[in-house]
C-alpha cells in the first residue's frame, strides 16, 4: 500500500513538473524521467504481487471448476498472527489465505518446477489443501489426503507440464511426514482414504 502511494506521489510530481510553472517552466527532462522511473519501480512490486495472486486464484478456479475464488498472499506482518500454518481458509469462505513464505515458495516452484526441492515443492500441496477447504472439506486429514491425490491437477492448472506435474505429485506423497498433524496411515493407495481417482498419481509414502 505504501509503495502504491509512493508511486502515485512520484507520478504526480512528474506530471506537475511538466505542467506546472512554479519550478522554472516545463520540466520534461531528466527530472521527469527520474520521477517516472521511481514511480514505475514503486508500482512494480505491488502489481507483480497482485498478478501472482490472480494467477493462483485462476488456477484454483479451473482446478475446482468454479469462478469465485480469490487468493490472498499475506504480508510478512499479516502472517505473524498465523505463524503455525502455511495457509488457511475460513469455513464457508472462497478466499485462500497463504503465508508470505508459502507464496514465495510457490513462485520459486513455478520458476523451475522440474528442479524444485521437496521443501519448496510443499507449497504446491498447501495450495491444493486449501482449495479442498474451499470445496467444502474441513476435516484436515481428509482435505490433506484429497490434496495428495490431486496435486498434479493443481500443478497443471498453474501451467506446469503434465509429466513434471505427475513427478511433483508423486514426490509430495512419497516424502510425506508421518509426524505431520494431518497424517493418516489410511491415506495410501488402496487404503480407506483412496478415492480411486482414475488419474491419481501417487505411490506409498515412505
Ligand atoms: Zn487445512
Amino acid at each position: 500500500m505504501l509503495l502504491i502511494v509512493l508511486s502515485m506521489v512520484f507520478f504526480g510530481l512528474a506530471i506537475k513538473g511538466v505542467l506546472g510553472r512554479q519550478w522554472g517552466g516545463n520540466r520534461f527532462d531528466a527530472y521527469f524521467f527520474i520521477l517516472i522511473t521511481l514511480s514505475t519501480l514503486c508500482a512494480w512490486f505491488p502489481i507483480r504481487h497482485a498478478l501472482f495472486e490472480e494467477r493462483l486464484a485462476e488456477a484454483s478456479e479451473r482446478f475446482l471448476s468454479t469462478d469465485r475464488i480469490s487468493v490472498n498472499c499475506l504480508s510478512k506482518f499479516g502472517g505473524i498472527f498465523y505463524l503455525r500454518v502455511a495457509g488457511f481458509v475460513y469455513r464457508g469462505s472462497d478466499i485462500i489465505n497463504l503465508k508470505s513464505s508459502t507464496c514465495e515458495q510457490l513462485q520459486a516452484y513455478l520458476d523451475s518446477p522440474a528442479l524444485v526441492d521437496n521443501y519448496t515443492l510443499y507449497s504446491l500441496h498447501v495450495l491444493t489443501h486449501e482449495a479442498m477447504h474451499v470445496a467444502g472439506e474441513f476435516n484436515e486429514s481428509l482435505a490433506d489426503c484429497k490434496a495428495f491425490q490431486r496435486n498434479h491437477k493443481m500443478a497443471e492448472q498453474l501451467g506446469v507440464p503434465s509429466l513434471t506435474a505427475a513427478i511433483n505429485s508423486r514426490d509430495l506423497h512419497r516424502f510425506r511426514s508421518s509426524r505431520h498433524p494431518y497424517y493418516s496411515a489410511e491415506c495410501e493407495p488402496g487404503r480407506r482414504m483412496d478415492e480411486g481417482l482414475p488419474d491419481a498419481v501417487w505411490v506409498p509414502s515412505s
